[in-house]
């Protein structure tokens, strides 16, 4: 079999490798391009193969990066099976419907303001390209042996990363071949931790943080609730960007512990993302329900576990405006990086008062407003009008859901046997770089970094 990597190589985004074997061809994720406009601008390349060749796709979890491009795939002639867990399905769904919205809304506001670069902006994709998407899911169990290609059998293990994230394990009988997806941590509060890598020739593992190593938690989240307190005292507003899947449970989970341990004031908690409101009901019914994922303690405890006190959903556009009035509360909205979505209408209004705070609480990809704010930018642009940072910034990296550089060597060590061949992606260049070589030299095995649309064979 053949692998070629399609997307995310050398980079953190546009997730899609594609492996042919005689039977056919199959996309092990469909993800959209984010970021800055030169990779954004990927995303409407023509796709290198005509799209109604590809037999089958195989989704490795629900965030854009790795299922975003599915209705553009659709809409141009792919029409086989898209295989993922049931949770994978379920949050997808939520996710693309949110990101073709969002398409169409942006290229509309695009064309009224006028600041587009083109004459008539154009949505990637719309509602009924995601509709059309959403009916080829095809749900399967995690630990069920599944027909992936004619001659390929696929298999779900649990990825620990967010609810329904999986390894991807396929194989001829012959050659087997391991996709990490995005690997968890073994400290995410609410998901089982990662299965180990199964017996297999090859592995392609994420490198998001493949040069890094994670924070202490404990001593980040003292941190973080000081740095509530104090914003909270001044009468200011405390802004969490938050991917809407996962980080924002995650989020909601650590402010129920720090209300109740009596380390942030109890001020009202406002959670402004439908998307974010959608993907906590899929939360709250896994849960409920006690599924597999779920650790026994969440399920013990059940949904109040991402229930803080005071907890306000902002469903309409004007419960969303009312809160860039300011005053003492916390507002968590998506998108995580700021590069959407209803976060960007707080971060203009909220940013130039000095009062108000912005806590940074996940990966940052480079050109983002979210990595300019990390990295002490004092001006932001936010559709194509300047505001001044003088709110205080913070980064909280203990909520991250991606193993760090020694988590993901140790990942690889602690299957049965180590695999021949590692193929590392889904990192900017030095991260993914820092990571080929460090597994390279502590495992003795052969571990690249692919050039995009390089192709390799396995045998
Ligand atoms: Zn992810």
């Amino acid at each position: 079999m053949f692998l070629t990597f399609l997307g995310a190589n050398g980079t953190v985004t546009g997730s899609k490798t594609l492996l042919e074997t005689a039977g056919g061809r199959l996309l092990v994720d469909c993800g959209l391009y984010q970021g800055p406009r030169e990779i954004r601008a990927l995303n409407w390349a023509p796709f290198p193969l005509p799209p109604e060749q590809v037999t089958s796709v195989v989704l490795t979890h629900a965030h854009l990066d790795h299922c975003g491009y599915l209705p553009a795939l659709v809409r141009d002639g792919f029409a086989g099976p898209v295989l993922c867990t049931p949770n994978t399905a379920e949050l997808a769904s939520i996710v693309l419907r949110d990101s073709a919205k969002l398409q169409e809304e942006d290229a509309d506001f695009a064309q009224r303001k006028g600041f587009s670069r083109h004459a008539q902006p154009r949505a990637l994709y719309g509602l009924l390209d995601a509709e059309q998407a959403i009916a080829l899911f095809r749900p399967i169990e995690f630990g069920r042996e599944f027909p992936a290609l004619p001659d390929i059998t696929g298999r779900f293990d649990p990825a620990g990363h967010i609810l329904g994230s999986s390894l991807v394990t396929l194989t001829d009988g012959s050659k087997t071949v391991v996709f990490s997806g995005d690997l968890g941590r073994a400290n995410h509060p609410l998901l089982i931790a990662p299965s180990p890598p199964p017996v297999t020739d090859a592995i392609v593992i994420e490198s998001t943080y493949g040069d890094k190593e994670h924070p202490d938690h404990d001593a980040e989240l003292e941190e973080m609730a000081s740095a509530i307190t104090r914003t909270i005292r001044r009468g200011g507003t405390v802004v969490i960007p938050a991917f809407a899947v996962d980080r924002t449970e995650v989020l909601l989970g650590v402010l129920r512990d720090l209300q109740d341990t009596q380390r942030i004031p109890k001020v009202p908690i406002h959670v402004d993302s439908p998307m974010a409101l959608a993907a906590m009901r899929v939360y709250r019914a896994a849960i409920t329900d006690g599924d597999p994922e779920i650790r026994t303690a969440a399920i013990a405890e059940g949904p109040g576990i991402i229930e803080p006190q005071h907890l306000f959903e902002a469903t309409t556009p004007d419960e969303s405006k009312q809160l860039d009035l300011g005053g003492a509360r916390i507002i968590v909205s998506a998108s995580g990086m700021g590069t959407g979505g209803r976060v960007v209408h707080h971060l203009k209004a909220l940013l130039p008062d000095p009062c108000n705070a912005v806590i940074l609480a996940g990966y940052q990809a480079v050109g983002t407003p979210g990595r300019s704010l990390l990295d002490g930018a004092r001006e932001l642009k936010f559709h194509g009008h300047y505001v001044k940072v003088r709110a205080e910034i913070f980064n909280v990296g203990a909520f991250s859901v991606h193993a760090d550089s020694s988590e993901l060597v140790d990942w690889l060590r602690s299957g049965e046997r180590t695999p021949e061949q590692v193929f590392v992606v889904h990192g900017e260049p030095e991260a993914s770089a820092a990571l080929a070589r460090r597994i390279g030299i502590e495992l003795d095995v052969v571990a690249v970094v692919p050039a995009p649309s390089e192709r390799v064979a396995i045998y």
